[in-house]
């Protein structure tokens, strides 16, 4: 089964080569038929000068004198005379005039001999001797005088020449087939590829704009043609794109930052009541739980403007280096009492300095919101381990659980917004975490990426590069 190329660049070659070819041979049948008609015809014409010729000089009385073998061998030489003319009487039989006993015979074939007791001239394709490979034209014509057939004069002429230039032809062009196929398909290869490649240029920057760099523009060809329009029309389409992203994000800002005051509010009107000495039990209760609702709501619009401020790039303030050994420290303490709570045993590898560039309260986030993720959704008696190495010219944070692990689908969707495996078991979190957890990332220009496998745990691998001065030290 002919398999199509995955490539347009394949496909067209494949085209380009597949007409070359058959025009190819188009042309090569065209030219072999033609040079072996002409070549035939030319073959005919002698045959038929040399015997009218023959014919003429028979009608002659003289002709038949007793030197008429020299004289056919002055005419036609010796090769003609002996082996390609012949002369016989009106029935076909060899006239004894002119064939000495044991000369050899030109056939006569029934149609020839009718022909010419009517008169007429017969042209025939004969193998000679009958049964071998070696083809003559044979005529067989009438010498006519007084309107009878006096004599039949067959004349052959060898197609040796005309087979011979034939195949020399055929030969040339099986020979130059493959050469002229390769380099049509090389052609053709090199040209699709000069044609397509501002289809590559687009392809790779069209890779390179994502969601958070919606700025970025597809390069068009200084050209006119229809690759221009096409870019012309995706940067339309990453215009709008852009602006209803940015809207997007502009109204979860703006929500956000609407929900702000009252919650704030809300909060304060709630500790006043609490405070107070008259409000019943029962109240009391309901006032706490609602304001830990209210507490969960208040970190979910900060972590909303925290994520809008670093999406827009509005952070109040620049990037300084940072050493992640000491965040990592930092955030040590409040994780092992996390863990330990959640009956779980935490462990954050001690480090030497690896400096970064960026936001220490952000880095903060980033290994906090891991860590607990990780002993939040391992079951008690779970191990959660932090390290940090340097790598390459790289950062590398890794944090580990044996818990249960998260399934390939849920992996591809795990760092989008509000997007949580089990909403119905899992408890407090909002499906935030891992969303800032990547704008953290990306803000800092590194890498993160999941590997886990269900029942046995997960691993979280961030990559961050190091700080201008530390990587060149
Ligand atoms: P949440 O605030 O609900 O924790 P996240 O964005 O932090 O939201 O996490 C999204 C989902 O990813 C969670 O609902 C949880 O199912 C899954 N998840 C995150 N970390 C882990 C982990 N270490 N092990 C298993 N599942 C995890």
């Amino acid at each position: 089964m002919i398999r199509h190329p995955s490539t347009l660049r394949g496909r067209l070659t494949l085209w380009y080569t597949g007409i070359l070819t058959a025009m190819f041979a188009l042309l090569a049948l065209t030219s072999v038929i033609l040079l072996d008609r002409g070549l035939r015809n030319n073959v005919d014409d002698s045959l038929n000068t040399v015997g009218r010729a023959i014919a003429d000089s028979v009608r002659r009385p003289s002709f038949f004198g007793p030197d008429i073998e020299d004289s056919l061998q002055s005419m036609f030489g010796p090769e003609l005379a002996q082996r390609f003319f012949q002369l016989l009487d009106p029935f076909g039989r060899p006239d004894p005039r002119v064939a000495p006993p044991g000369r050899s015979r030109l056939p006569l074939s029934a149609v020839a001999l009718r022909n010419a007791e009517k008169g007429e001239a017969t042209l025939e394709t004969v193998r000679l001797p009958p049964g071998s490979n070696k083809s003559f034209r044979l005529l067989t014509l009438p010498a006519m005088r007084n309107g009878a057939t006096r004599n039949i004069v067959p004349v052959a002429m060898a197609l040796e020449n005309v087979e011979y230039a034939r195949s020399s032809l055929l030969f040339t062009l099986l020979m130059l087939a493959p050469v002229a196929l390769a380099v049509s398909a090389l052609g053709g290869w090199f040209l699709a590829r000069r044609a397509l490649a501002p289809v590559d240029t687009m392809v790779e920057a069209a890779r390179r704009i994502e969601a958070e760099n919606l700025a970025k523009r597809i390069p068009a060809p200084t050209s006119e043609d229809e690759l221009a329009r096409l870019a012309a029309v995706l940067n339309d389409m990453l215009e709008r794109l852009e602006r209803s992203f940015v809207a997007a994000r502009q109204f979860s800002a703006d929500a956000a930052h609407e929900l702000r005051t009252p919650l704030t509010i809300l909060k304060g009107e709630m500790e006043v009541a609490l405070r107070s000495a008259q409000a019943p039990v029962e109240i009391r209760k309901t006032l706490v739980s609602c304001l830990e609702e209210v507490d969960r709501l208040n970190g979910l619009v900060e972590d909303l403007l925290l994520m809008a401020s670093m999406e827009s790039n509005a952070l109040s303030m620049p990037p300084k280096p940072v050493n992640l050994a000491e965040v990592l420290e930092d955030a040590a303490p409040a994780l092992s009492e996390l863990a330990s709570r959640a009956g779980n045993y935490s462990k954050v590898a001690p480090a030497p300095p690896v400096w970064v560039e960026g936001y220490d309260s952000l880095l903060f986030r980033l290994v906090f919101n891991l860590a607990e993720n990780a002993i939040k959704y391992t079951p008690r008696g779970g191990r959660i381990e932090v390290t940090l190495e340097q790598q390459n010219g790289s950062a590398v944070l890794q944090v580990k659980d044996n818990g249960p692990g998260i399934a390939a689908e849920a992996q591809e969707r795990i760092f989008d917004r509000f997007y949580r495996v089990d909403p119905a078991r899992e408890g407090s979190g909002c499906g935030l975490g891992l969303a800032l957890v990547r704008s953290i990332v990306q803000l800092h220009k590194g890498e993160i990426r999941l590997s886990s496998t269900l029942g046995a745990g997960s691993c979280f691998r961030v990559t961050l590069p190091l700080a201008p001065a530390a990587a060149s030290a």
